[in-house]
Parts: structure tokens; C-alpha cells; sequence
């Protein structure tokens, strides 16, 4: 993956589609949906409330929000790192000169990993004569090492 370029809205429309950044977001203050203005700054947008004209990181909320990489990097990072990449071509990909933001956001990427494999293993093992993952309602659908789904 080339690290996309061009108009960032592109990038977040992306990230947003996948739920990796919010579609949305309500003033903390008025109570009303903001607006996702144009902003200089890495991202090049904000949320914009059109009442007290509070603006907030397009990123708040997310986990992205703590770091200082351009969005089209992290996504770099997230698509290189899942393509079990070295982190030397991670940086090179994403162009970024310091190694340990890579070493860092692969050990996020694991982190995250294991929580979920931690916890969704007990879920499909739970209810095996359930909704197998091909879709079947029978028990004998239920393969083991695969699990079935709960409902
Ligand atoms: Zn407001």
C-alpha cells in the first residue's frame, strides 16, 4: 500500500466508513450535531459546532487521537502492520523517520489483537449448537477450531 495522497477528506471518508473515526459528533455544550469544517493542521478538518463555534480534533474519540501522525500514515501503519510487514517497511511505507512510532503502533496493533482474540474465542465456543459461522443453524455445522456464532 503507496501512502495515500491527495485531499485528506478522502482518508477520513475511509476511516469513517469502517468506524475507525466518528461519522458524527454533538457539541458537548449546545447539544447539536457539529459540522466537519476545513482546518489547517495535520488532518486538515475539525468539528465545528455553528452555535459557540467550539472546534475539536477530528480524531477525538478515536484511537487515533494521541498521536501526531498524519491520518493517511496511521492508516498506513494499520494496513502494512496487518500485512504482517516488517516495521522497517512500515516506516519506509509510511515515511516515517522514527522508528519507535512503528515499534509503538505495532505493539498497539498486537495489543488490540490479543484483547479481541481473548475475548471472542470464549463467545463463539459458548453457544455451540447455535448459528454456525457458514450460517447453519445445526450443531454439526459447528466445526471445531471454528466455532459457531451466538445469535
Ligand atoms: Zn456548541
Amino acid at each position: 500500500m503507496e501512502l495515500p495522497q491527495g485531499d485528506p477528506l478522502t482518508v477520513i471518508q475511509w476511516l469513517a466508513k469502517r468506524r475507525l473515526l466518528a461519522n458524527s459528533r454533538e457539541c458537548e455544550v449546545c447539544h447539536i450535531p457539529m459540522s466537519r469544517v476545513k482546518k489547517n493542521g495535520v488532518d486538515g478538518f475539525a468539528w465545528r459546532c455553528r452555535i459557540c463555534d467550539t472546534r475539536v480534533t477530528i480524531r477525538r474519540g478515536s484511537f487515533l487521537h494521541d498521536s501526531h501522525l498524519k491520518l493517511s500514515q496511521m492508516l498506513v501503519i494499520l494496513h502494512e502492520w496487518s500485512m504482517d510487514q516488517s516495521q522497517e517497511d512500515i516506516a519506509r511505507v509510511a515515511r516515517i523517520n522514527q522508528t519507535q512510532k512503528v515499534v509503538d503502533w505495532s505493539n498497539f496493533c498486537r495489543a488490540v489483537c490479543r484483547r479481541f482474540n481473548d475475548a471472542v474465542p470464549q463467545k463463539l465456543w459458548r453457544l455451540t449448537s447455535r448459528t454456525s459461522l457458514n450460517g447453519s443453524t445445526t450443531g454439526e455445522q459447528c466445526a471445531p477450531g471454528v466455532g459457531c456464532l451466538v445469535e
